[in-house]
């Protein structure tokens, strides 16, 4: 059977199926969460809104799924499939992204240089943070590890750099959740919103920063990147 004959097939089954209308309703839920998600303000919401539609959606794939148990599927041999190697990506290869990380870019204990940002950073979280030679302003935290580029050092005030710590620590503090929910983007094929994390990231480094350090940090990288 072909995709698009097995695609008609699904809307054939479950029309006739008692499942149905749960269905109809799962995807009523995940349109009007969407929906809601273009109003609600507040970051911490916004995401809980994009996850409680990515539930809706992944459980009306599964219901459709169940419906089709007898039959031998490619749609649903390939959505497996998909599933299978995200999984093993995001879970898998990704926790060692930091390793792959530090010797691609040569990076350096920050200890041995600027001691402080490491007592900084002790202070809010679990990290070991690193410096590497780059002349491009930049910072990033992955797996147990905050990466933060010479460029970025020379350009930043020591308070802008604290407010720079403090929100890769954010990320670390939550890495272990977004596998998670880049794992339920990619089964329900809809994009992770970035923004989301990045204002909650923000906002936890204006609470230990202070917001003026954060907001002049921002506008110097801005200032490079646009
Ligand atoms: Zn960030």
């Amino acid at each position: 059977m072909n995709i698009i004959g097995e695609i008609n097939c699904f809307g054939f089954c479950l029309r006739l199926s008692e499942l149905a209308p749960y269905v109809a309703l799962l995807i009523v839920i995940a349109i009007a969460l969407f929906a809601a998600r273009l109003i609600i303000k507040r970051p911490e919401q916004k995401l809980l809104t994009l996850i409680g539609a990515q539930l809706a959606i992944l459980s009306a794939i599964a219901a459709a799924f169940y419906l089709m148990k007898c039959s031998d599927m490619l749609t649903i041999h390939l959505y497996l499939a998909y599933a299978g190697i995200s999984l093993f990506l995001i879970f898998g290869v990704l926790r060692f992204y930091d390793r792959i990380m530090i010797k691609r870019l040569g990076a350096r204990p920050a200890r041995e240089m600027i001691g402080w940002t490491q007592e900084f950073v002790d202070k809010l979280t679990n990290a070991t943070v690193y410096y590497y030679d780059s002349a491009v302003p930049k910072a990033f935290a992955a797996g147990r590890s905050i990466f933060l580029s010479l460029g970025l050092l020379e350009l930043l005030n020591d308070d802008e750099i604290k407010a720079v710590l403090a929100h890769e620590s954010w990320h670390i503090r939550n890495n272990s959740r977004m596998p998670f929910l880049k794992q339920l983007a990619l089964m329900t094929f809809s994009p992770q919103r970035e923004t989301d994390i990045e204002d909650l990231a923000d906002y936890f480094a204006a609470k230990i920063a202070g917001s003026d350090a954060l907001f002049s940090a921002r506008s110097k990288l801005d200032k490079i990147f646009n």
